[in-house]
């Protein structure tokens, strides 16, 4: 009796095992440095030089766990890859500036030199973002909220409010 129940942990462990494997074997992959999609489905990705690049199969790249930075040259793919965790701050700040700019940063109309975001909630309400900030994800950007309300009515119609907050973010920095 006793025997089998031991067998059965051990059958049980390797199911857990092997699913877990599984699963990190599909996990996604993060494109941490894809700025915008030009008008022809390109992804545009800014590599740490300031240029940007069009993402294709053969586009040099940095790969950093579910990160994956795309780099313009061998010589650019080789500084980031030695000095990846000294150079990320500053690219992933370029990054999300650049997004701001292209319009892909969601609602987040401003990033500081500290990295900290101000995003326009659909209300019009500034949105000072932490980790605590209410947000909602449509076609791959955040947008992030100013209340429970201004949740509930996103989740309600995300184009609609989404839209709305993209509006009031124009209309910001007019
Ligand atoms: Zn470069
Ligand atoms: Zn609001």
């Amino acid at each position: 009796m006793k025997k089998r129940i031991i067998v059965n942990i051990f059958v049980l462990s390797l199911f857990l095992v092997g699913t877990s494997l599984l699963y990190a074997g599909t996990k996604h992959s993060h494109e941490a440095n894809v700025i915008k999609v030009d008008k022809d489905g390109n992804k545009i990705a800014l590599c740490g030089c300031g240029h940007e690049v069009k993402v294709t199969s053969s586009t040099a790249k940095v790969v950093d766990g579910d990160d994956t930075y795309y780099v313009c040259s061998d010589k650019c793919q080789a500084a980031l890859s030695q000095n990846l965790n000294k150079m990320k701050p500053a690219l992933q700040l370029k990054v999300e500036k650049a997004k701001v700019k292209a319009g892909t940063m969601g609602n987040v109309y401003h990033v500081g030199e500290d990295g900290a975001l101000t995003a326009k909630c659909a209300c019009g309400m500034d949105v000072k973002v932490t980790d605590k900030t209410i947000s909602r994800t449509l076609n791959g950007e955040k947008y992030y909220l100013c209340s429970d309300g201004c949740a509930a009515q996103f989740d309600k119609n995300p184009a609609k409010v989404a839209e709305m907050a993209k509006k009031k973010m124009k209309k910001k920095s007019m």
